[in-house]
């Protein structure tokens, strides 16, 4: 998709031009560590890449796991997107969703008259 590499060309682009308003990071502000052999990222903090204001310097080890943990919040996002079949119900066998005491709804309001009733 055309689209979609276009963006991540975008994304590239945002990151290099917050370096260069920002200067290259020397420090991390993950875990505080400035350590000269390490290697400084900017990440971006809640999405807004046009902003060179919302990034913020962290190191490579800080940045994997941040990212990581972005990527596993995404993956478990899709997950939990309800996939509730319908089922059928235990009395007409008719796929319904949700049911009602194990019932479609026809079955189930059936069921609570004759509840009444008796
Ligand atoms: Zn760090
Ligand atoms: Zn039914």
């Amino acid at each position: 998709m055309g689209r979609q590499r276009k963006e991540t060309a975008g994304y590239q682009a945002l990151h290099l031009r917050v370096g260069a308003d920002r200067g290259a990071p020397q420090h991390c502000d993950e875990c505080g560590t400035s350590d000269p052999d390490k290697f400084y990222d900017w990440a971006n903090i809640s999405g807004r890449y046009e902003d060179v204001n919302d990034y913020r310097r962290l190191c490579r080890a800080c940045h994997m796991t941040s990212d990581g943990r972005l990527e596993r919040l995404r993956v478990l996002g899709k997950r939990l997107r309800p996939i509730v079949p319908p089922k059928p119900c235990i009395d007409c066998r008719e796929l319904w969703k949700p049911l009602r005491h194990g019932r479609c709804g026809r079955c189930s309001q059936r069921w609570a008259k004759a509840q009444k009733v008796s």
